[in-house]
């Protein structure tokens, strides 16, 4: 799925589906099914033009995206090639210095990487000095 810049829309106006449609450079059937399959609310329900205001229109896509947000949990990686989140192979999990400084403090950027469980492919995940173990 596209990013859509949800900034672009103004919580206090009233859009109609064309202008979501050239806003948030998505398909008309994108924008037919969010209203009718996925719980995009329109202020009137069959009326035309269906017009939606921007603040729901802002939360529809912020809860869309957050479903599609994956939660690691410790010791958790995202395989790429399962899609999920996976654990590490018994063994094969180590923390690495990376080499790069992040944050307002500079600190030393640390990844943990180790073999998916499942499929076996290379995982890692990005880790502050903070979370080090
Ligand atoms: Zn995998």
């Amino acid at each position: 799925m596209a990013k859509h810049n949800i900034r672009l829309i103004k919580s206090k106006r009233s859009y109609s589906m064309t202008q979501i449609v050239s806003l948030l450079k998505i398909d008309r059937k994108t924008c037919r099914c969010w209203l009718k399959k996925e719980g995009l609310r329109p202020i009137e329900q069959n009326v035309n033009p269906i017009l939606v205001i921007g603040a729901d229109l802002i939360d529809f896509l912020n809860k869309k995206r957050a479903k599609r947000r994956i939660g690691l949990n410790e010791g958790q990686f995202f395989c790429f090639k399962c899609h999920k989140s996976v654990r590490a192979k018994a063994g094969s999990e180590e923390t690495i210095k990376t080499g790069k400084k992040i944050g307002k403090s500079n600190s030393d950027q640390y990844k943990k990487v180790g073999n998916c469980e499942v499929c076996n492919t290379r995982v890692n995940r990005f880790i502050g000095v903070s979370q080090q173990d």
